[in-house]
């Protein structure tokens, strides 16, 4: 084995904390941050917080798209999904698998991770740690430098490559270990723990189950839409989108595209929404009847047009449905 390892860096102070417990041992580190079609803004954000992070402690950062092979493994997790639609485990052992295609490239030969034992109650506890390194092919090769003492030795720390008794010996969900740490270190460029995987989110992951269940190809504007504004399913292959405020409205506005229609209300204050599917009248009169209902609509009568790279007007009669029925 050699003297060099790719560690995760998620932005967070457990990934920061057990790179530097590596660092300080002399050996080469070299960071992976992985970005997901379900990352949160604020993820997103953090993104950029694993690049401040890696520039603190001086090391290379490797910036990897999940990309839409994620997908497949998220809507068809083998260890299944925690609260919501997060499959966590099979999460893990995706990154896993890709890292260790990672480490073959850059010649590295061990793995570090930020987990901690207990802090997660799907994917840290202790048979499925276990687990995720059988089924990501890394085995011992995955050095857990904050909870090193609690588990097994790896590899490395086997061959002497790493101390292992300075390594630590964290467990459960408590920080306060980690923040001396940071403190000892002088360490200022790390997020929030936590919190930026859309798919722990209920009503996110409400919509993608609705999703999941209608349509097949998933594309970027998917998620770019499930992550914005009031969602009905209008019938089981159309879909509704209306911004909550004006930014939405701008936002949807700068997602759409044909074939997507963009609808928006005419002489009303109002939503603007994207319908996406199969299109005919009885569409076009719910759409009418949700943007009223949501605009300052006062008249019997609704006008909006609609736009699918060509212009037209509608007229409808409200009616009394409520749109609630529609949501998802
Ligand atoms: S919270 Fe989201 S990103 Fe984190 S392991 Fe679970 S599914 Fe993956």
């Amino acid at each position: 084995m050699n003297r060099r390892a790719i560690s995760l860096i998620s932005g967070g102070l457990d990934s920061a904390l057990s790179t530097k417990l590596i660092l300080d041992q002399g050996i080469e580190v070299i960071g992976l941050h992985f970005t997901s079609p379900f990352s949160s803004r604020r993820e997103r954000q953090e993104g950029l917080q694993a690049v401040r992070t890696a520039n603190e402690l001086g090391i290379r950062l490797i910036l990897k798209q999940k990309g839409l092979e994620y997908i497949d493994v998220v809507r068809n997790p083998k260890h299944g999904y925690g609260k919501n639609m997060n499959p966590c485990i099979d999460c893990r052992i995706f990154m896993l698998k890709k890292t260790g295609e990672i480490m073959a490239e850059e010649g590295a030969s061990f793995v570090i991770t930020g987990e901690v034992l207990g802090q997660r109650p799907m994917s840290q506890r202790r048979q499925t740690i276990e687990l995720i390194e059988r089924e990501s092919g890394l085995g011992s090769l995955i050095v857990r430098p904050l909870s090193a003492k609690h588990l097994e030795p790896s590899k490395p720390e086997m061959e002497g490559i790493v101390d292992r008794s300075r390594l630590s010996d964290i467990a459960g969900r408590g920080r306060g270990i980690q923040y001396e740490l940071v403190a000892h270190y002088n360490l200022k460029e790390f997020g929030c723990p936590g919190g930026g995987c859309l798919l722990t989110d209920a009503a996110f992951s409400g919509r993608l189950r609705d999703f999941f269940a209608h349509e097949d190809n998933f594309t970027m504007l998917d998620v770019e839409l499930l992550n914005t504004g009031r969602h009905f399913r209008l019938r089981p292959d159309t879909k509704m989108v209306i911004g909550r405020n004006k930014q939405e409205n701008e936002r949807l506005r700068s997602l759409w595209t044909v074939p997507q229609t963009l609808v928006y209300p005419l002489g009303f204050q109002g939503p603007l929404g994207i319908l996406k599917g199969h299109i005919d009248s009885e569409v076009i009169a719910r759409a009418a009847n949700i943007i009223a209902f949501y605009g300052k609509n006062i008249s019997p009568l609704v006008t909006i047009e609609s736009n699918n790279g060509s212009v037209s007007r509608h007229e409808i009669k409200r009616s009394d449905e409520d749109p609630e029925r529609y949501k998802v």
